[in-house]
């Protein structure tokens, strides 16, 4: 077998996505969406030409069909994420919708006055702003976990914030901008010590490595399939049963009652389904579940494998070029992100010249503007790695620098941000 990067994964896998054949060039924008593999689309395709159907509604055999694939799916998922039932298992349209979902559901019972949340100053606005806005709705406290100048949450401060009056942490597993890699375990249980919940964001950590949401102990576990490999707007979120089950639902609607009449009370039916209102992204949930399977068909410590030894090229490679810092410290705890900032020029301007160059990466703030703020960074511009990426791919991105210069942005908005 031929092999490519860590001689950990087949040259074969570029073979899977077929996007790849129609777009030379390196993708390297993998922590906003992964490209999806020929068995994801298939699955969506087969889905839809054998099973199409409402589930949960109708009494016929199409319609057990996609019940029972749907099922199956979310099975799929607690045996990834290592949850006790199936029932733990939400399907959302992503991490976004599960943040809100937990936020809407149970946020008004653990804020208000005298009371508080505690987020990491690295979290991405999709686990922020849920989080500022019910504080201010509710005259809560929102309090943030500061990061150290290498973009890791003060394990030391974080525990000094916690305290009676801290009802959630809201912490994301790995950091979208540097890949920093919290120690999530040691956070939920410090939280734990205290009495508050712990919802994870796992947006960034799913694509990248095994996660066990009982090993973690996590109360709430969120991810996006887009970014492993999966269809756009499906998520999941997980959640320890008891927690679940006392969750407001964020939107009520069909799918979610056994009965309503116009004088009793509305009976609603358990969770999961109780939690998913409307009609589900069925196809959504069976395409999430043929990229994970995709995914162990390639050998989870092999992708892993994989990715380190690509962000520790990455930065070797990057680190020697004049000009051109390596923000944080990616290589101790690879997860496939490695963020640069090339002094002198814009982050939008050495964006635009790899995009020249047919080089995808993304450039700025990464959604989370406040984490760029602490670090003293009007930005960065983000290399980050899926299956199919290779060497020649950082190598790409080392040749076009070489020639980067100031330019519009450098020269005319040097202080403008965006997202
Ligand atoms: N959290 C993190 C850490 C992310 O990287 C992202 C996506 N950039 C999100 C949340 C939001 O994910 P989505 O847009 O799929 O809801």
């Amino acid at each position: 077998m031929t092999h490519i990067l860590g001689r950990t994964l087949p040259a074969s896998v570029r073979a899977d996505f077929p996007i790849l054949a129609t777009r030379p060039g390196a993708y390297l924008d993998n922590a906003a969406t992964t490209h999806k593999p020929r068995a994801v689309l298939d699955a969506l395709v087969e889905y839809y030409t054998t099973a199409n159907s409402n589930v949960g509604r109708g009494y016929h055999e199409l319609g057990r069909l996609s019940t029972d694939v749907y099922e199956r799916a979310r099975q799929d998922m607690r045996l990834a994420l290592g949850a006790a039932q199936p029932e733990e298992v939400v399907f959302t349209t992503g991490t976004t919708d599960a943040v809100n979902a937990v936020v809407d559901g149970l946020g008004r019972r653990l804020l208000g006055p005298g009371r508080a949340v505690l987020v990491s100053g690295m979290e991405h606005n999709s686990n922020l702003l849920p989080w500022r806005r019910l504080a201010e709705e509710t005259g809560g406290e929102l309090l943030t976990a500061p990061v150290d100048r290498h973009g890791r949450v003060d394990l030391d401060a974080f525990t000094a914030l916690l305290g009676p009056k801290v009802g959630l942490v809201a912490v994301s597993h790995v950091s979208n901008v540097l890949g920093t890699v919290n120690p999530v375990a040691d956070l939920v249980a410090a939280a734990h010590r205290h009495g508050a919940l712990v919802l994870v964001d796992g947006a960034q950590a799913v694509p990248h490595r095994p996660v066990d949401v009982r090993e973690l102990d996590a109360d709430f576990y969120c991810f996006s399939a887009h970014k492993v490999y999966g269809p756009m707007g499906t998520g999941v979120l997980y959640g320890k049963r008891e927690l679940l089950d006392d969750l407001r639902p964020p939107r009520v609607g069909g799918g979610t009652v056994k009965g309503v009449s116009a004088v009793d009370p509305v009976r609603y039916v358990p969770v999961p389904q109780r939690l998913e209102a409307g009609t589900p992204n069925v196809a959504g949930a069976v395409g999430l579940a043929a990229a994970l399977r995709y995914l162990d068909g390639l050998g989870r410590d092999a992708v892993r494998a994989h990715d380190e030894h690509l962000v520790r090229y990455a930065v070797r490679e990057l680190g020697e070029l004049p000009g051109v810092r390596v923000i944080g410290a990616p290589q101790e705890t690879p997860s496939g992100i490695v963020s640069i900032v090339v002094d002198g020029v814009h982050p939008y301007d050495v964006g635009g010249h790899l995009d020249q160059h047919g080089i995808a990466v993304r450039s700025g703030v990464h959604c989370a503007s406040t984490f760029l703020d602490a670090l003293g960074l009007l930005g960065t511009v983000r290399l980050s790695f899926a299956v199919y990426n290779t060497e020649s791919d950082v190598d790409a991105v080392v040749d076009a620098l070489a020639t980067v210069r100031p330019g519009v942005w450098t020269n005319e908005h040097p202080t403008t941000r965006f997202l």
